[in-house]
């Protein structure tokens, strides 16, 4: 194929991809919030937690609520989105710590039939979030939500540094603005204030990569300080771990609907459509693995659950968790999805829950791209998004068997763990013995796959997603969290 051709299939290939992932995203969400929005919002703050900020002009029932005639007085202020005046008087300055934000209006909003008022800050100089250096930035995107009862706030605006992993391109000035939307108009009025620095404000931090001890097994660290443990115990964990890695001669041999699988991923209208192997990445080299934003402690054992199946799935696979971002080659940031991070950063509002962008689409090359959750969902939705996109990452693609975290199907489980369909293809792509992707056959002779029943479950997709191996039931228990490692060795 000509470069020209080559780079256009790319292309190709790389838009529809998006399109499929908004697709099996909008259906997660359909599915998982149910039909209607209260669903959501219960779903959502029943696991609230602190940080997670729901943005009310979509989910919010007290404005789902709202009308006309319980807004008594509104209407007759409804020209304010265009009352110069009142705008032209609010008044807002850094407020004396240099800490916060100090703002005041002629008159309590709620008064002048305002629905919502933010203050946001927002890097200046950001266009582009979704390339590798540019997507440390969403997470120096922030909100607050005025209370309309009062004419005068203080706002205290945490700012963090959006570092890329090299420290080249902090985000080093905001905007301030004050967003106000009003029963009429979304957009009711806007204006920029003035810009922060580090020269004019002190509440900025630096982004840090998600850590807590005692989580990720220290034989996955990278780096890991041996005088945590001590050496005896460090040492220990890393013949425990190249123990399990043995496990791998342990693991069913490669079958033919794994291979099948990993022939095919699916299109825009959610049809089977093969992508050849030769197309298809595999993690090779160094990949060191680190979580930024809204993580929370479960998101940081997932990975650790993740990196204990690989090593023995994929026992060659060079893959750990560092807390020091300038190993970080692979990074997972979690924000939310709300309406100013969807105009900003990726447009997911009711599209996309997550997303994986590969290293060779992210403009900047990073060694094997990025990772996008979106941190408003929970428990067991937000663990199948992060399994689901670090499936991507290792090279699964879509499909449409019920039992599989990479699933499009209607009816599928959102399991946050590999399945075994996903474990088979793993098995096949990460295989010691494949140095290359050459074809689905060569790949069939390397692995002393039977081609015949291979073919057959390439032509019958039914027959592909029900095949049943046994031999990876203790894997699966184990992601479930219901068997150790060493539960499984002594058997
Ligand atoms: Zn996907």
């Amino acid at each position: 194929m000509s470069d020209k051709l080559l780079g256009f299939a790319m292309a190709w290939i790389f838009y529809w991809s998006i399109f499929a992932v908004s697709q099996l995203t909008t259906t997660y969400q359909y599915l998982t919030v149910g039909t209607t929005e209260n669903t959501f919002i219960s779903a959502i703050s029943e696991n609230s937690e602190q940080e997670i900020t729901i943005d009310s002009n979509h989910y919010s029932s007290e404005e789902h609520s709202s009308n006309v005639e319980e807004n008594p007085g509104h209407s007759a202020r409804k020209d304010i989105c265009f009352n110069d005046e009142f705008w032209n008087s609010v008044e807002a300055e850094i407020g004396p710590e240099r800490k916060n934000i100090v703002v005041s209006f002629p008159n309590n909003l709620k008064n002048e039939g305002v629905k919502t008022a933010y203050i946001k800050a927002i890097p200046s100089n950001t266009y582009m979030y979704e390339s590798f250096s540019n997507a440390f930035h969403m997470h120096s995107i922030n909100q607050v939500r005025l209370n309309l009862n009062d004419s005068s706030h203080k706002v205290s605006l945490l700012l963090l540094n959006g570092l890329d992993t090299k420290y080249t391109r902090n985000v080093n000035t905001w905007k301030v603005q004050l967003a106000v939307s009003s029963y009429e108009e979304e957009k009711c009025h806007e204006q920029t204030f003035f810009e922060l620095t580090n020269l004019n404000y002190e509440n900025i931090k630096d982004l840090k990569v998600f850590y807590k001890e005692n989580i990720i097994n220290p034989a996955f660290e990278l780096n890991y300080d041996v005088r945590n443990i001590g050496e005896e115990e460090y040492l220990n964990e890393f013949f425990q771990s190249q123990n399990h890695s043995k496990m791998h001669n342990l693991l069913p041999e490669p079958h033919g609907a794994g291979l099948a699988l990993l022939d095919f991923t699916l299109s825009k209208d959610e049809d089977y459509i093969e992508r050849p192997l030769h197309h298809r990445d595999r993690l090779e080299g160094k990949v060191v693995l680190g979580l930024f934003g809204n993580v929370l402690e479960e998101d940081l054992e997932t990975v650790n659950t993740i990196l204990r199946t690989l090593n023995i799935v994929a026992p060659n696979l060079d893959i750990s968790y560092s807390d020091n971002p300038s190993y970080v080659n692979l990074p997972i940031h979690f924000s939310n999805c709300d309406n100013l991070f969807s105009d900003l950063v990726n447009d997911c509002k009711d599209k996309i829950a997550g997303s994986y962008y590969p290293a060779k689409y992210t403009y900047s090359k990073s060694q094997f791209g990025w990772i996008w959750v979106d941190s408003r969902y929970k428990s067991d939705f937000r663990k199948h998004v992060l399994v689901h996109e670090i499936g991507h990452a290792l090279g699964l693609g879509h499909n449409l068997c019920t039992d599989s975290v990479m699933s499009y199907a209607d009816h599928a489980d959102y399991m946050g763990y590999f399945t075994s369909l996903d474990l088979m293809q793993l098995r096949i792509l990460y295989d010691p013995k494949i140095s290359y992707f050459f074809s689905s056959s060569h790949m069939a002779t390397t692995l002393d796959i039977d081609t015949v029943q291979y073919k057959e479950y390439r032509n019958d997709k039914g027959a592909m997603c029900g095949a049943k191996q046994s031999g990876w039931e203790d894997l699966i228990r184990f992601q479930k969290g219901d068997i150790t490692v060493d539960q499984i060795l002594q058997r």
